[in-house]
């Protein structure tokens, strides 16, 4: 499997002396689990056990299994792990559905992110299994390393932070603005319950849980002819970048038709850019991933880029480099 091949050590030279990945860095931007927090989930979630005792599936065992399949893929995260719990005859069938194979494999962070956030209810199978299989950031087009997590959408970092669809707001906020009881807005929106942990660029630890809701499900709650427009609710409310970081995490592209697994890679021409001259123009091209074959287009306009890989002499010669990149982004 190519999934933990790093591209910075891939076979072409390009790659290894221009690129790097920053992962260190965006963890600690986004939602992030603890280091082999998954470890039991990879081995187990929708998976068949080894031995196989048919216990039946009620009445969806008249069904066909293509038609049942269908229907396991239009599940939410929670009724799916619920249906999977039901039976060793529906875990069977959980498990041998390819899209789910490839969420456990390749998108256990943002899985473990859905259920601890509280959005496992209103994220289906379907719609997590296509953002893995979608490249680029719905918003921008550039590649998307993240996931959005209340609407499961693809994107990039530079788009959780400044998009309008992304924008996260805090509960008690818009219950305030909007004077309506928390029991009433709780039916009407997906609360998000954040994670403690580091977010955006913040040098900050923060330790409890908020309630948030996103932007696009506040301006979409039924409200009397009375009521405040809520998009002039929204207007009120503060926009933090905190706060939009705390409801997005990492998210490989897989590619269906190469089996070619990508987290993204940074320009190490960016980082020296950025050192140089610290501007927002320069901060946002050094938080920008390419795919492997968009660093490659990428490499003919960065001067940089190019320069590093001239004085490599074609990737042969060790080259001086940012520490920040030679530390891997941490
Ligand atoms: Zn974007
Ligand atoms: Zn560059």
């Amino acid at each position: 499997m190519s999934s933990t091949k790093s591209p910075a050590k891939a076979s072409n030279p390009k790659l290894s002396c221009a690129s790097h990945h920053i992962i260190g860095d965006f963890d600690a931007k986004v939602v992030t689990a603890e280091p082999g927090q998954h470890d039991h989930a990879r081995s187990s979630l929708f998976k068949s056990f080894d031995e196989s005792v048919s216990s039946g599936l009620g009445r969806l065992q008249r069904l066909p299994l293509e038609l049942l399949s269908s229907i396991c893929l239009l599940l939410d995260l929670q009724s799916a792990l619920n249906f999977n719990q039901a039976s060793r005859s529906a875990r069977e069938t959980i498990g041998s559905i390819p899209q789910y194979h490839r969420l456990r494999e390749h998108s256990l962070e943002c899985i473990w992110a859905l259920f601890r956030t509280g959005l496992s209810h209103h994220t289906s199978i379907s719609d997590l299994h296509a953002a893995l299989l979608t490249e680029l950031c719905v918003i921008c087009g550039s590649f998307g390393g993240f996931l959005f997590l209340p609407s499961a959408t693809r994107c990039c970092f530079a788009c959780i932070e400044s998009a309008p669809d992304f924008r996260i707001i805090s509960f008690h906020s818009l219950q305030k603005e909007s004077r309506r009881l928390a029991t009433w807005l709780k039916r009407s929106h997906p609360v998000i319950h954040s994670i403690p942990g580091s977010y955006s660029s913040r040098e900050k630890e923060y330790t409890s849980r908020r309630k948030l809701v996103s932007g696009h499900h506040a301006l979409q709650f039924p409200r009397a002819d009375h009521d405040e427009d809520p998009r002039a609710i929204l207007g009120k409310l503060p926009d933090s970048p905190v706060l939009r970081c705390m409801a997005a995490c990492r998210l490989p592209y897989f590619n269906l038709a190469t089996g070619d697994l990508q987290l993204g890679i940074s320009c190490k021409g960016s980082q020296i850019a950025m050192e140089a001259n610290f501007s927002d123009a320069n901060f946002s091209r050094r938080e920008r991933l390419y795919s492997r074959d968009g660093f490659m287009r990428h490499l003919w306009d960065c001067v940089e880029a190019k320069e590093l890989w001239a004085s490599s002499e074609g990737g042969m010669v060790e080259v001086t480099e940012p520490e920040f990149t030679r530390r891997g982004g941490l």
